[in-house]
This record gives C-alpha cells, sequence and structure tokens, in this order.
C-alpha cells in the first residue's frame, strides 16, 4: 500500500472546478502561496465540506498526499468567506480577484502576492472600496510580476518636477516635456495622484482611501491594458466593470 501522510494548509480559495457530478478541483492561495487539491463530494450541498470549499472561503485545510505528490481533501475547517452576495461592486471585485489569480499570477510569484491578496480581502470585508481595491490589487500583480511602472519621477528623463501624464508605453510618468515629445495627453493632478498610490500604498492601508469614479476608472482601464501588455491576459472580469459604469 503506498505510504500518506497529511499535510496542513491555510488557504483562501479562488477556484472550483466540479469534475463528475459531485467532486471538484480546488484552488487556494496561502502564505506559501497557490496550492490545489481534489476533494471529494463536495459540489453535494450535504457535504461537510461543502462551504470551506466554496470560491471565496477561507479556510484550513488537511490534505492527504498520494505517492504522485497529488493532495486529496481529507477534512476542511472553515474560518471565514469573503463574499458579499448583495453588494454588487464587492462581487466584481472579487471576481475580478479570481481571474487575476486564475489566470495572470504565474506560480513562482504566488507567495509574494499573498500579503497583498489578503490586504485586498481583509479590507473589502470591512467595507473598503471594492474598485479602489481592484486598482490596487492590480498596480501590486504588476509589480510582483516585476512591470512596476516608474512612479517617483519622469520615466524617460528622471525629472521629478512638472509631472503631467502617465503612460505605461512610456514605462511610468512623464514630465511636461517628455509627455509632448511622445504625444501622451495631459491628465488631472488627482489623476496622477491616483496612480502613485495605488502603486505606493502598503498592505495595511488598503483600506483607508477610496479613489473618485471619475479618477478610478480610467486607472482601471490602463492597469488592465498594462497586465494585458505585460502578462498577455486580457480579464474579462475587468470588461464587464468597465462596461456596467
Ligand atoms: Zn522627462
Amino acid at each position: 500500500m503506498a505510504t500518506r501522510e497529511n499535510k496542513r494548509y491555510t488557504g483562501f480559495v479562488y477556484r472550483q472546478t466540479p469534475i463528475k457530478e459531485k467532486d471538484a478541483m480546488v484552488s487556494c492561495i496561502g502564505e506559501e502561496g497557490f496550492f490545489s487539491f481534489f476533494a471529494r463530494g463536495v459540489m453535494n450541498p450535504a457535504s461537510k465540506d461543502f462551504a470551506v470549499t466554496q470560491e471565496g472561503s477561507y479556510g484550513e485545510f488537511e490534505l492527504n498526499v498520494s505517492t504522485q505528490d497529488a493532495l486529496r481533501l481529507k477534512e476542511g475547517r472553515w474560518i471565514a468567506s469573503y463574499r458579499k452576495d448583495g453588494d454588487y461592486e464587492a462581487t466584481f471585485a472579487l471576481q475580478a480577484l479570481f481571474e487575476i489569480l486564475s489566470r495572470a499570477v504565474p506560480e513562482e510569484d504566488s507567495s509574494t502576492l499573498y500579503p497583498f491578496v489578503e490586504a485586498f480581502l481583509k479590507a473589502l470585508k470591512q467595507g473598503g472600496d471594492p474598485y479602489t481595491l481592484l486598482a490596487i490589487l492590480l498596480a501590486k500583480t504588476l509589480m510582483v510580476e516585476g512591470y512596476g511602472p516608474t512612479i517617483d519621477s519622469c520615466a524617460v528623463c528622471g525629472k521629478k518636477e512638472d509631472i503631467v501624464a502617465f503612460s505605461p508605453e512610456a514605462g511610468g510618468l512623464l514630465c511636461r516635456e517628455d509627455a509632448e515629445t511622445m504625444g501622451v495627453a495631459k491628465m488631472p493632478v488627482s489623476q496622477l495622484r491616483a496612480y502613485r498610490a495605488v502603486f505606493l500604498v502598503p498592505p495595511e492601508k488598503f483600506g483607508t482611501f477610496t479613489l473618485p469614479k471619475l479618477d478610478l476608472l480610467p486607472i482601471l482601464s490602463l492597469l488592465g491594458a498594462m497586465v494585458e501588455g505585460s502578462v498577455g491576459v486580457s480579464l474579462k472580469s475587468l470588461a464587464t466593470i468597465l462596461r456596467y459604469q
């Protein structure tokens, strides 16, 4: 008989893929990054592990490790849910998090991103502005993956004064002269501040500010374009958010 050991993981479920009628593959992110496991019978609402394996749940998972390194759920312990059913902005932001984790984060970056994911979830639960939090999360995802733009000076000449625009193509902020040379339109100061803020804000402050919708929507759209340009993934959840504004 194959020797088996149990491992205990704690994490957040971002994807549940049904297999056959009642089984599922469950994908999570925790302090050590991504992990996933096979869970028998959890699509059945009567299963004791039904709640903990839902997308948006956070829990502790006791997993059997088989000799093929495949993980199977032995027992789960539900700790919290980050779903906010009925709050459509929070729901859309959470869907976007699921998609970012499913499609736009390589395995090797997942443990570095985790503290930001945790901060996003906690701030969302405590009533933080969903789309501001999503903009922050997109910015942190880009940074963790090495695509962080220059946000403390002009990306072309390094000048710190007279910054008037932001351009993903240029790799960050632009001074007046370089913006004119490159034909990039000037942006409102509040929007430039917002770009800096979403890249710079530390995890413990995620929930403390709300960007005005007027600044936020162009930022979300641009950050989405940056993810597409750098990771090659066009986020459908983000397109949905922008369409409904
Ligand atoms: Zn410049």
